[in-house]
């Protein structure tokens, strides 16, 4: 018989019955979209949740990003990362804006803050670095270029639900940062996502920009989009946010296991716990040394998928590498060794919440030689 497939994620899903009597509440308004009362308790909630003054929901986590270069009104390039979702460099394209590709920090796999002025020319006008698998950046170094070169800061922090710094959330660094909620990630909402902002009128003009720009019903602000949550993916959402601490410490469990497992297999590494960090367990990537492994990391891929263990290459190609950007002169691999070589050797291992002690036994069979 074959064994049962582990896929590199499943989403925690709420109670359906808790479901269904949200969903009735909803069919009896008759309200179904349009800034309704679950839309502004899941925006109230999340605030809350997260540590974060002010936060506008949107339909998924890419939205965000592109208003978000809209709204302050970014142009001509943007430096970021290749080591990332393709969505992160689609938002730049989106707004007619160049990317530059900067390498990254093999401690983290975030943007290298060391890199960064070099690749600054008179049309940068922003950073949009990215938390990958919930790392932090060093928001400081980076806040610091970006004050003193005149820069704004986008944080692409789509991976970084709830992870907070000195018990501070990430998400109040940069002058914007985006969320998803898209059922892959920690705090699912099936499709969703969100922008954090620092003050009130910035938030006003991000939910007119994300209702078509809409002030009033004869005012348009902008060319705004249509990106708003409707009730059923809020209600959703606020039950989920219910269990979200369950979600997460069972991925701490996962981790941690994995963590003390692959410390005695040579040639396989991990990120390193950091103490003043609050994790969200999003992701558990390792990585391949061929040569000490003693097997290339797509022959482990193979291997693993073999034994129907699902994991995954994030991020595998880089961006950079899409046919899309690779003609930029910052895609030549001689400007990224760093996120290349992590690129080649990443395998995500699959981390959920509903993960068994026998599944997470297979996973590191799978691994150890
Ligand atoms: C998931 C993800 C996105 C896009 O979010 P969607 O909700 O799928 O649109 C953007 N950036 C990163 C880094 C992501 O992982």
């Amino acid at each position: 018989m074959d064994k049962k497939i582990i896929t590199v994620t499943s989403p925690a899903l709420p109670n359906l019955d808790d479901f269904t009597a949200e969903l009735k509440n909803i069919w009896a308004s008759g309200r179904i979209t349009n800034n309704g009362s679950y839309h502004k308790r899941l925006e109230d909630a999340l605030a809350e949740y997260l540590g974060v003054r002010y936060l506008s929901l949107f339909t998924n986590g890419t939205l965000p990003l592109i208003t978000a270069l809209q709204a302050l009104r970014i142009s001509g390039e943007v430096i970021t990362t290749p080591y990332s979702f393709v969505a992160t460099t689609h938002a730049l394209r989106w707004n007619g804006i160049k990317p530059v590709f900067v390498d990254i920090d093999p401690a983290d796999g975030n943007l290298d803050p060391g890199k960064i002025e070099a690749a600054i020319t008179p049309k940068t006008t922003a950073i949009m670095p990215v938390h990958v698998y919930g790392n932090p950046c060093d928001t400081r170094k980076i806040q610091d270029i970006a004050d003193c070169y005149g820069l704004k800061v986008i944080y692409d922090a789509a991976h970084a639900f709830g992870v907070k710094v000195r018990s501070e959330s990430i998400l109040n660094e940069g002058d914007l940062s985006t969320l998803s909620f898209h059922a892959t990630k920690v705090f699912n909402t099936i499709e969703g996502g969100a922008m954090i902002m620092r003050d009130e009128k910035t938030k006003r003009h991000i939910d007119y920009l994300k209702n078509f720009g809409f002030a009033n019903e004869t005012t348009v602000v902008g060319p705004g989009i249509n990106s708003k949550m409707d009730e059923m993916r809020a209600a959703y959402g606020l039950l989920n946010l219910r269990q979200i601490d369950e979600t997460i410490e069972a991925r701490r469990r996962v981790a941690t296991k994995y963590r003390e497992a692959l410390i005695n297999i040579e040639g396989i590494t991990c990120f390193a716990e950091k103490p003043d960090v609050r994790c969200n367990y999003g992701y558990f990537p390792i990585f391949v040394d061929a040569e000490k492994y003693g097997m290339s990391r797509d022959d482990l891929y193979a291997r693993m998928k073999s034994e129907n263990v699902f994991g995954r290459r994030y991020f595998y190609p880089l961006i950079s590498e899409f046919s899309t950007y690779r003609g930029l002169e910052s895609a030549h691999a001689m400007n990224l060794p760093n996120a290349q070589k992590m690129a080649n050797e990443v395998i995500c291992l699959p981390l959920h919440h509903a993960l068994s002690d026998d599944d997470i036994a297979r996973v590191l069979n799978s691994i150890q030689k």
